[in-house]
């Protein structure tokens, strides 16, 4: 049997957002009124992938969810999304991961995070997917699953000459060497660089000198996003750190950014293999950018025919 050609897959999270607004955030013990509530859907994974969908790439998620409304409902939105969801498995014996938020009138919020199904992923499902993994052209991996299979994924991409983005979020001080290792870009943003390397990395040149610290434990590229200040991309040891900014926009939320810098990055690897890595960068600002113009999370992220014909 041939297999399937994925453009991106995506080994990684699935989380429901439960967003109330309210005047202020609740106490201990303390019941208040709220004036608007929505369901959005969110986790790094499942956010990457969709970006990646939206601009026309050929998409599979490996996941896990519940068999609960919340997994049902998000299998549907994978589908609305022309996302492959043949290794979307549900289980009986987690919820679908969900955040709870609370968002007060000066915007601050207070949220719990329960991972739920996504830490019962487990080297059972990648055997399962192994076989479309092994031809995929891009494989993307964070840090909102249990780690081990994040870097069991990316082994199996690399033994498969299958290139690989390690998006190390959310950051964990004693990350596994081995990471760096697998992974052709590894891209964090600010805070992910700085406690990765313990140093600072509050501007240009901090950036510059975190990037070169990173490759120097076995990544194959570097970038490190900078917000409205666009990335900054190191390619080879020795060679100099390249600052690639943004256009200036007004930002209304920047929530997911960062998930959709790497899901466009994805798409542009996937799409454009010989592409200088600093022009997909470049591009991937761009979709981020949009993103940053709109509310929420998934719902900001821009589709293909949303973009400039000259991103594609
Ligand atoms: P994260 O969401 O992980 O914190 P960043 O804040 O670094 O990531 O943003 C990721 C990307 O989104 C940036 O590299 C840039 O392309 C885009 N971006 C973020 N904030 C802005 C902004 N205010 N204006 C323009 N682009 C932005």
């Amino acid at each position: 049997m041939t297999e399937e050609v994925f453009d991106v897959m995506v080994v990684g999270s699935c989380m429901t957002d439960l967003v109330s607004q309210a005047p202020r955030l609740p106490k201990a013990g303390e019941t208040i009124h709220g004036h608007k509530f929505f369901i959005g859907f969110g986790g790094k994974g499942a956010n990457q992938c969709i970006q990646a969908a939206r601009l026309g790439a050929k998409t599979a998620m490996v996941c896990k969810v519940g068999k609960d409304f919340f997994g049902d409902n998000y299998i549907q939105n994978f589908k609305d999304n022309v996302v492959h969801t043949d290794f979307v498995e549900q289980s009986s014996d987690s919820a679908t991961g969900a955040a709870s938020i609370f968002v007060n009138s000066a915007g601050e919020n207070a949220i719990v995070i329960v991972a739920g199904a996504n830490m019962l992923l487990s080297s059972k499902e990648l055997q399962k997917a192994l076989p479309a993994i092994s031809h995929a052209k891009v494989l993307v991996c964070q840090l909102e699953i249990n780690p081990q299979t994040s870097l069991q994924a990316l082994h199996m991409a690399q033994e498969n000459k299958v290139k690989t983005i390690f998006n190390p979020a959310p950051a964990i001080p004693d990350l596994d060497p081995a990471f760096y290792r697998v992974s052709d870009v590894f891209c964090c943003n600010e805070s992910e660089a700085e406690l990765l390397t313990g140093s600072s990395v509050a501007n240009i040149e901090e950036a510059h000198w975190a990037c070169q610290e990173l490759l120097k434990r076995g990544c194959t590229t570097v970038i490190i996003t900078l917000g409205s200040q666009g990335c900054v991309v190191l390619k080879e040891q020795g060679s100099t750190p390249k600052h690639v900014p943004t256009n200036a926009v007004t930002a209304v939320d920047t929530t997911g950014a960062g998930d959709s810098f790497i899901g466009a990055l994805a798409f542009y690897m996937a799409h454009y293999p010989t592409m200088p890595l600093e022009e997909m960068a470049h591009r991937a600002n761009q979709v981020a950018e949009v993103s940053v113009q709109a509310v929420g999370t998934q719902t900001s992220f821009p589709f293909k025919k949303d973009l400039p014909v000259e991103l594609f």
